[in-house]
C-alpha cells in the first residue's frame, strides 16, 4: 500500500445530518402549505447542523436551536470540538445545550470560528466561555479564532471563506468532506481549497436565488463546478419538497434530510 493510500484510508469518516432545514425549520409554525403538512419524514427539517466522525474525533458543525433533540435522536453522546460557520441564530443559539457534554466529561470543548464569529459568541454567550465552576452547570467552551488550516488532534481542519450577504463566514473542510452552508458567492481562492472532494454538503435555500444564499439552480451549478463525487443539498426552506427535488437533481446530487448518514473516503 502506498503512503497516499494510507493517508486516504486514515481520513475516511462519516457525516450525519442533524438538521437539513433553514432558519424557520420545516414545518414552519402556523404554515398551511403542502410541504409543511407532508407525510414524508424527509420533509421534516430541523435547523442546519451536521456531525462529522473522523479519525476517532466527533466534530459538531454549528449548534442549532434544535441541538438537544438532534443529539438525542442520533445518539451523539460525546463531542471533541465545535466548528462554527457564523453567528446567525439558527446556527448558534443551541450553544447552551453543549453544557451536557461538558458536565458528563468534566472537560471544556474547544470551539473554532472566524474572528467575527468568536467575538459574537464572547459577546452574546460570554457565560459559556468561562472556566468551570464547582458544579459544571454552564457550558465550558474554549473559543479560538482561526483563519487558516489548523491541526486538531492530528487532523487538518480547513476553514473555507464564504460570502453570506454582507458577512464573510466559514465553511469547513475535513479530509475529503466539506460543509458549505449559507453562501451566495464563492471566491476563486475558496474554490481552490475544494479540490478532490468525496462528499460536499451545499446550501440550497429555496427555488429562486436569495441575496445571502444559493437557490436550487445556483446550487446545482456550483456543485458541478466543485465536482465532488457526491453533493448533498442542505438548509432548505419549506418551499422545497424532497421527492420533487430528488427527481430534478442530476446524477451525483441529492437533497439531504435529517438523519442522513454518509460515509466519505
Ligand atoms: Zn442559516
Ligand atoms: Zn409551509
Ligand atoms: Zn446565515
Amino acid at each position: 500500500m502506498s503512503d497516499h493510500a494510507i493517508t486516504l484510508s486514515s481520513l475516511a469518516g462519516e457525516a450525519i445530518i442533524l438538521g437539513s432545514g433553514a432558519s424557520a425549520g420545516t414545518p414552519v409554525i402556523g404554515c398551511p402549505c403542502a410541504v409543511c403538512h407532508s407525510p414524508d419524514p424527509r420533509n421534516r427539517r430541523t435547523r442546519a447542523s451536521t456531525v462529522v466522525k473522523i479519525a476517532g474525533q466527533t466534530l459538531l458543525i454549528d449548534t442549532s436551536p434544535d441541538l438537544r433533540l438532534q443529539a438525542l435522536r442520533e445518539g451523539i453522546h460525546h463531542l471533541d470540538a465545535v466548528l462554527y460557520t457564523h453567528p446567525h441564530a439558527d446556527h448558534l443559539n443551541g450553544i447552551d445545550d453543549l453544557r451536557a457534554y461538558c458536565f458528563h466529561s468534566r472537560a471544556a470543548i474547544p470551539v473554532f470560528g472566524n474572528r467575527f464569529t468568536i467575538d459574537n459568541i464572547l459577546e452574546r454567550f460570554g457565560y459559556a466561555c468561562l472556566p468551570p465552576g464547582k458544579y459544571w452547570d454552564k457550558p465550558v467552551l474554549t473559543p479560538q479564532a482561526v483563519d487558516n488550516p489548523f491541526q486538531f488532534q492530528g487532523l487538518t481542519i480547513t476553514p473555507i471563506p464564504l460570502i453570506h450577504g454582507p458577512w464573510e463566514i466559514f465553511g469547513w473542510r475535513i479530509g475529503n468532506f466539506a460543509y458549505l452552508t449559507d453562501l451566495n458567492q464563492l471566491a476563486e481562492s475558496s474554490l481552490a481549497l475544494l479540490q478532490g472532494l468525496d462528499v460536499l454538503f451545499l446550501d440550497c435555500l429555496r427555488e429562486e436565488p436569495y441575496p445571502s444564499h444559493l437557490g436550487f439552480g445556483q446550487a446545482l451549478e456550483l456543485a458541478a463546478v466543485i465536482g465532488a463525487r457526491q453533493t448533498v443539498l442542505i438548509h432548505m426552506t419549506h418551499q422545497m419538497e424532497y421527492q420533487d427535488m430528488l427527481d430534478r437533481c442530476p446524477s451525483g446530487v441529492v437533497p439531504g434530510y435529517d438523519g442522513l448518514r454518509l460515509a466519505f473516503a
